[in-house]
Protein backbone atom coordinates (compact mmCIF):
# COMPACT_ATOMS: atom_id res chain seq x y z
CA UNK A 1 0.00 0.00 0.00
CA UNK A 2 1.35 3.54 -1.25
CA UNK A 3 2.56 5.95 1.57
CA UNK A 4 0.02 8.78 1.24
CA UNK A 5 -3.34 8.64 3.77
CA UNK A 6 -6.48 6.80 2.79
CA UNK A 7 -9.22 7.43 4.61
CA UNK A 8 -11.97 4.74 6.15
CA UNK A 9 -13.52 3.08 4.54
CA UNK A 10 -11.63 1.28 2.09
CA UNK A 11 -12.23 -1.26 0.13
CA UNK A 12 -11.66 -4.67 0.63
CA UNK A 13 -8.09 -5.78 0.22
CA UNK A 14 -7.38 -2.30 -0.51
CA UNK A 15 -4.43 -2.59 2.42
CA UNK A 16 -2.72 -5.36 0.38
CA UNK A 17 1.25 -5.29 1.41
CA UNK A 18 2.29 -6.59 -1.83
CA UNK A 19 5.92 -7.86 0.28
CA UNK A 20 3.49 -10.20 2.30
CA UNK A 21 2.21 -11.91 -0.74
CA UNK A 22 5.10 -14.10 -0.37
CA UNK A 23 6.04 -16.71 1.47
CA UNK A 24 7.87 -16.24 4.39
CA UNK A 25 11.05 -19.14 4.91
CA UNK A 26 9.92 -20.71 8.37
CA UNK A 27 11.93 -19.02 11.21
CA UNK A 28 10.19 -21.46 14.48
CA UNK A 29 10.21 -24.93 14.64
CA UNK A 30 6.25 -25.79 13.20
CA UNK A 31 4.61 -26.67 17.08
CA UNK A 32 2.83 -30.00 16.31
CA UNK A 33 -0.93 -29.21 17.81
CA UNK A 34 -3.58 -31.84 17.84
CA UNK A 35 -6.81 -30.50 16.09
CA UNK A 36 -8.81 -28.83 18.52
CA UNK A 37 -11.62 -30.67 18.38
CA UNK A 38 -12.58 -33.97 16.34
CA UNK A 39 -16.11 -34.15 14.58
CA UNK A 40 -16.44 -37.29 16.68
CA UNK A 41 -16.22 -35.14 19.77
CA UNK A 42 -18.78 -32.01 18.60
CA UNK A 43 -21.11 -35.03 17.83
CA UNK A 44 -21.32 -35.90 21.50
CA UNK A 45 -21.32 -32.26 22.35
CA UNK A 46 -23.91 -31.94 20.00
CA UNK A 47 -26.16 -34.44 21.33
CA UNK A 48 -26.13 -33.37 24.63
CA UNK A 49 -26.89 -29.58 23.97
CA UNK A 50 -29.84 -31.27 21.56
CA UNK A 51 -31.29 -32.34 24.86
CA UNK A 52 -30.06 -29.95 27.07
CA UNK A 53 -32.20 -27.45 24.97
CA UNK A 54 -34.93 -29.40 25.12
CA UNK A 55 -35.53 -28.96 21.33
CA UNK A 56 -34.41 -32.19 20.42
CA UNK A 57 -38.28 -33.82 20.52
CA UNK A 58 -39.28 -33.43 17.05
CA UNK A 59 -36.67 -30.58 15.69
CA UNK A 60 -33.09 -31.33 16.69
CA UNK A 61 -30.70 -28.84 16.22
CA UNK A 62 -30.03 -29.81 12.91
CA UNK A 63 -32.85 -29.55 11.85
CA UNK A 64 -33.54 -26.08 13.35
CA UNK A 65 -30.65 -24.24 11.22
CA UNK A 66 -31.17 -25.66 8.03
CA UNK A 67 -32.00 -23.86 4.94
CA UNK A 68 -35.29 -22.72 3.74
CA UNK A 69 -34.76 -24.48 0.83
CA UNK A 70 -34.16 -27.83 2.76
CA UNK A 71 -37.16 -27.01 5.08
CA UNK A 72 -39.32 -26.31 1.69
CA UNK A 73 -38.25 -29.70 0.35
CA UNK A 74 -38.92 -31.05 3.77
CA UNK A 75 -42.44 -32.43 4.75
CA UNK A 76 -42.89 -29.93 7.07
CA UNK A 77 -44.30 -31.40 10.54
CA UNK A 78 -46.67 -28.82 12.38
CA UNK A 79 -43.85 -27.57 15.24
CA UNK A 80 -41.89 -26.56 12.14
CA UNK A 81 -44.25 -24.99 10.10
CA UNK A 82 -45.25 -23.39 13.56
CA UNK A 83 -41.64 -22.17 14.17
CA UNK A 84 -40.00 -20.79 11.47
CA UNK A 85 -36.07 -21.33 10.80
CA UNK A 86 -34.87 -18.27 11.77
CA UNK A 87 -36.64 -18.01 15.31
CA UNK A 88 -35.12 -21.45 15.88
CA UNK A 89 -31.81 -20.10 15.21
CA UNK A 90 -32.39 -17.30 17.25
CA UNK A 91 -33.14 -18.96 20.21
CA UNK A 92 -30.54 -21.91 20.22
CA UNK A 93 -28.16 -18.63 19.10
CA UNK A 94 -29.52 -16.89 22.81
CA UNK A 95 -29.35 -20.36 24.26
CA UNK A 96 -25.23 -20.50 23.29
CA UNK A 97 -24.79 -16.80 24.79
CA UNK A 98 -26.33 -17.93 27.97
CA UNK A 99 -23.45 -20.23 27.98
CA UNK A 100 -21.20 -18.32 27.44
CA UNK A 101 -22.56 -15.44 30.38
CA UNK A 102 -22.21 -19.03 32.62
CA UNK A 103 -18.83 -19.63 31.40
CA UNK A 104 -17.78 -16.17 33.42
CA UNK A 105 -17.82 -13.73 30.18
CA UNK A 106 -19.67 -10.72 31.49
CA UNK A 107 -19.18 -8.14 28.70
CA UNK A 108 -22.58 -7.01 27.93
CA UNK A 109 -21.25 -5.53 24.81
CA UNK A 110 -19.41 -8.77 23.89
CA UNK A 111 -22.50 -10.97 24.88
CA UNK A 112 -24.95 -8.25 22.19
CA UNK A 113 -22.21 -8.77 19.61
CA UNK A 114 -22.33 -12.83 20.14
CA UNK A 115 -26.17 -12.46 19.86
CA UNK A 116 -26.26 -10.75 16.79
CA UNK A 117 -24.24 -12.91 14.75
CA UNK A 118 -25.52 -15.61 13.31
CA UNK A 119 -22.69 -17.92 13.63
CA UNK A 120 -24.51 -20.71 11.52
CA UNK A 121 -24.04 -18.87 8.28
CA UNK A 122 -20.01 -19.03 8.85
CA UNK A 123 -20.06 -23.13 9.06
CA UNK A 124 -20.81 -25.12 5.59
CA UNK A 125 -23.99 -26.33 5.47
CA UNK A 126 -23.74 -29.76 6.92
CA UNK A 127 -22.20 -28.83 10.32
CA UNK A 128 -24.71 -25.71 10.69
CA UNK A 129 -26.71 -28.04 13.14
CA UNK A 130 -23.56 -27.77 15.08
CA UNK A 131 -22.94 -24.13 14.93
CA UNK A 132 -24.38 -23.12 18.22
CA UNK A 133 -22.60 -25.64 20.15
CA UNK A 134 -19.49 -24.65 22.44
CA UNK A 135 -16.86 -26.36 20.08
CA UNK A 136 -14.64 -25.27 17.26
CA UNK A 137 -15.58 -27.01 13.84
CA UNK A 138 -14.09 -28.00 10.77
CA UNK A 139 -13.62 -25.29 8.35
CA UNK A 140 -11.50 -26.93 5.80
CA UNK A 141 -7.85 -26.87 5.30
CA UNK A 142 -7.41 -28.38 8.73
CA UNK A 143 -8.68 -25.00 10.36
CA UNK A 144 -11.07 -24.46 12.60
CA UNK A 145 -13.68 -21.99 13.25
CA UNK A 146 -13.26 -21.13 17.20
CA UNK A 147 -15.49 -21.65 20.06
CA UNK A 148 -18.10 -19.16 20.66
CA UNK A 149 -16.27 -19.24 24.60
CA UNK A 150 -12.79 -18.23 23.78
CA UNK A 151 -14.15 -15.78 20.60
CA UNK A 152 -16.11 -14.32 23.51
CA UNK A 153 -13.46 -14.45 26.14
CA UNK A 154 -10.74 -12.44 24.05
CA UNK A 155 -12.71 -9.71 22.66
CA UNK A 156 -13.80 -9.31 26.41
CA UNK A 157 -9.84 -8.89 27.51
CA UNK A 158 -9.10 -7.05 24.67
CA UNK A 159 -12.13 -4.60 25.44
CA UNK A 160 -11.00 -3.88 29.12
CA UNK A 161 -8.94 -1.54 28.37
CA UNK A 162 -8.12 2.17 30.17
CA UNK A 163 -10.77 3.87 27.54
CA UNK A 164 -13.85 2.09 29.03
CA UNK A 165 -13.92 -0.62 25.93
CA UNK A 166 -13.62 1.78 22.96
CA UNK A 167 -11.77 0.63 20.08
CA UNK A 168 -10.77 2.50 16.75
CA UNK A 169 -8.61 -0.29 15.11
CA UNK A 170 -8.56 -3.73 15.67
CA UNK A 171 -6.19 -6.37 13.89
CA UNK A 172 -6.97 -9.94 14.06
CA UNK A 173 -4.95 -12.88 12.85
CA UNK A 174 -6.60 -15.58 11.59
CA UNK A 175 -9.87 -14.64 9.54
CA UNK A 176 -10.63 -18.46 9.00
CA UNK A 177 -13.87 -18.78 8.36
CA UNK A 178 -14.72 -14.40 9.34
CA UNK A 179 -16.90 -15.26 12.21
CA UNK A 180 -14.75 -13.49 14.81
CA UNK A 181 -13.91 -10.60 12.57
CA UNK A 182 -17.90 -10.35 12.18
CA UNK A 183 -18.35 -10.18 15.69
CA UNK A 184 -15.37 -7.65 16.67
CA UNK A 185 -17.25 -5.63 13.84
CA UNK A 186 -19.64 -4.82 16.82
CA UNK A 187 -17.18 -3.96 19.33
CA UNK A 188 -14.95 -1.63 17.34
CA UNK A 189 -15.16 0.98 14.80
CA UNK A 190 -12.40 -0.77 12.25
CA UNK A 191 -11.58 -4.76 12.27
CA UNK A 192 -8.47 -5.85 9.96
CA UNK A 193 -8.61 -9.34 9.89
CA UNK A 194 -5.48 -11.49 8.37
CA UNK A 195 -5.63 -14.78 6.57
CA UNK A 196 -2.75 -17.16 5.07
CA UNK A 197 -4.96 -19.75 3.58
CA UNK A 198 -6.29 -18.08 -0.02
CA UNK A 199 -9.24 -20.21 -0.14
CA UNK A 200 -10.01 -19.62 3.61
CA UNK A 201 -10.05 -15.71 2.75
CA UNK A 202 -11.76 -16.34 -0.27
CA UNK A 203 -14.35 -18.22 2.20
CA UNK A 204 -14.21 -15.72 4.79
CA UNK A 205 -14.91 -12.72 1.86
CA UNK A 206 -18.27 -14.54 0.69
CA UNK A 207 -19.41 -15.34 4.06
CA UNK A 208 -19.34 -11.77 5.35
CA UNK A 209 -20.87 -10.39 2.02
CA UNK A 210 -24.48 -11.02 2.74
CA UNK A 211 -24.19 -9.58 5.71
CA UNK A 212 -22.54 -6.13 4.58
CA UNK A 213 -20.37 -5.31 7.47
CA UNK A 214 -18.55 -1.88 6.44
CA UNK A 215 -16.21 -2.01 8.55
CA UNK A 216 -14.14 -5.06 8.24
CA UNK A 217 -11.57 -5.36 6.02
CA UNK A 218 -9.64 -8.85 4.81
CA UNK A 219 -6.07 -9.03 4.02
CA UNK A 220 -4.68 -11.93 2.44
CA UNK A 221 -1.31 -12.46 3.91
CA UNK A 222 1.10 -13.64 6.95
CA UNK A 223 -0.41 -12.03 10.11
CA UNK A 224 2.77 -12.79 11.55
CA UNK A 225 4.36 -9.37 10.01
CA UNK A 226 0.64 -7.78 10.76
CA UNK A 227 -0.14 -4.74 8.76
CA UNK A 228 1.88 -1.79 9.57
CA UNK A 229 0.79 0.43 6.67
CA UNK A 230 -2.71 0.57 9.03
CA UNK A 231 -1.01 0.57 12.40
CA UNK A 232 -0.91 0.98 15.63
CA UNK A 233 -4.04 -0.87 16.82
CA UNK A 234 -5.72 -0.34 19.79
CA UNK A 235 -6.49 -4.10 19.97
CA UNK A 236 -4.56 -7.56 18.19
CA UNK A 237 -6.00 -10.68 18.59
CA UNK A 238 -4.57 -13.95 17.35
CA UNK A 239 -6.74 -16.68 16.41
CA UNK A 240 -3.77 -19.15 15.87
CA UNK A 241 -1.03 -20.13 18.45
CA UNK A 242 2.88 -19.54 18.13
CA UNK A 243 5.36 -20.30 20.33
CA UNK A 244 5.44 -16.36 20.92
CA UNK A 245 3.98 -13.59 19.87
CA UNK A 246 5.77 -12.19 16.56
CA UNK A 247 7.58 -8.89 17.76
CA UNK A 248 5.92 -7.09 14.98
CA UNK A 249 2.48 -7.41 16.56
CA UNK A 250 4.10 -5.76 19.84
CA UNK A 251 5.40 -3.31 17.65
CA UNK A 252 1.73 -2.30 16.14
CA UNK A 253 0.20 -2.08 19.00
CA UNK A 254 -1.02 1.54 20.08
CA UNK A 255 0.22 2.23 23.82
CA UNK A 256 -2.41 1.18 26.30
CA UNK A 257 -3.49 -1.17 23.28
CA UNK A 258 -4.25 -4.91 24.16
CA UNK A 259 -2.94 -8.04 22.33
CA UNK A 260 -4.47 -11.73 23.01
CA UNK A 261 -3.19 -14.45 22.27
CA UNK A 262 -2.73 -18.13 22.66
CA UNK A 263 0.51 -19.17 23.25
CA UNK A 264 2.83 -22.76 23.26
CA UNK A 265 2.19 -26.07 21.32
CA UNK A 266 0.90 -29.06 22.89
CA UNK A 267 0.08 -27.13 25.91
CA UNK A 268 -1.42 -23.48 25.42
CA UNK A 269 -2.05 -20.88 27.52
CA UNK A 270 -3.96 -17.06 26.67
CA UNK A 271 -2.19 -14.36 27.01
CA UNK A 272 -2.53 -10.79 27.47
CA UNK A 273 -0.36 -8.50 26.47
CA UNK A 274 -0.36 -4.76 27.35
CA UNK A 275 1.78 -1.98 25.89
CA UNK A 276 2.71 0.44 28.68
CA UNK A 277 5.00 2.82 26.77
CA UNK A 278 7.25 2.61 23.66
CA UNK A 279 9.19 0.27 24.53
CA UNK A 280 7.23 -1.73 27.73
CA UNK A 281 4.99 -4.07 27.32
CA UNK A 282 3.18 -6.44 30.59
CA UNK A 283 2.42 -9.70 29.83
CA UNK A 284 -0.31 -11.49 31.77
CA UNK A 285 -1.42 -15.15 31.65
CA UNK A 286 -5.16 -15.78 31.70
CA UNK A 287 -6.13 -19.62 31.12
CA UNK A 288 -5.35 -22.31 29.17
CA UNK A 289 -6.78 -22.94 25.60
CA UNK A 290 -6.32 -24.70 22.58
CA UNK A 291 -5.85 -23.12 19.16
CA UNK A 292 -4.35 -24.49 15.68
CA UNK A 293 -1.15 -23.02 15.21
CA UNK A 294 0.25 -19.82 13.76
CA UNK A 295 2.47 -20.29 10.68
CA UNK A 296 4.51 -18.42 8.63
CA UNK A 297 4.02 -17.19 4.76
CA UNK A 298 1.03 -17.66 2.71
CA UNK A 299 -0.40 -20.58 0.91
N1 LIG B 1 -10.98 -16.29 13.58
C1 LIG B 1 -11.49 -17.58 13.20
C2 LIG B 1 -10.59 -18.69 13.66
C3 LIG B 1 -9.83 -19.24 12.53
S1 LIG B 1 -8.72 -20.53 12.96
C4 LIG B 1 -12.90 -17.72 13.70
O1 LIG B 1 -13.63 -16.78 13.59
O2 LIG B 1 -13.31 -18.75 14.16
C5 LIG B 1 -7.19 -19.72 12.84
C6 LIG B 1 -6.80 -19.24 11.47
O3 LIG B 1 -5.50 -18.68 11.60
C7 LIG B 1 -6.68 -20.31 10.39
O4 LIG B 1 -7.55 -20.02 9.34
C8 LIG B 1 -5.22 -20.23 9.95
O5 LIG B 1 -5.03 -20.43 8.57
C9 LIG B 1 -4.88 -18.82 10.35
N2 LIG B 1 -3.45 -18.53 10.50
C10 LIG B 1 -2.46 -19.27 11.05
N3 LIG B 1 -1.28 -18.63 10.96
C11 LIG B 1 -1.54 -17.44 10.33
C12 LIG B 1 -0.73 -16.34 9.94
N4 LIG B 1 0.59 -16.32 10.14
N5 LIG B 1 -1.33 -15.30 9.32
C13 LIG B 1 -2.66 -15.29 9.08
N6 LIG B 1 -3.47 -16.30 9.42
C14 LIG B 1 -2.92 -17.37 10.04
Amino acid sequence: MSGKDKRFPLPLSSVVDKSSGRAQPSRQPQPRVATPQTATQNATLNAALNAALSLSRSAPVADAVQTRAASRTAPASPERTARPEPMVSDAVRSAMVARVAKQGVKDAKVLAAMSAVPRHLFVEPGLSGQAYIDASLPIGHHQTISQPYIVARMIEVMRANANGGALDKVLEIGTGCGYQAAVLSLVAKEVYSIERIKPLHELAKSNLRPLRIANIRLQYGDGMLGLPQVAPFDGIILAAAGLEVPQALLDQLSIGGRLVAPVGAQRQVLQLIERVSKFEWTNTTLEDCHFVPLRPGVV
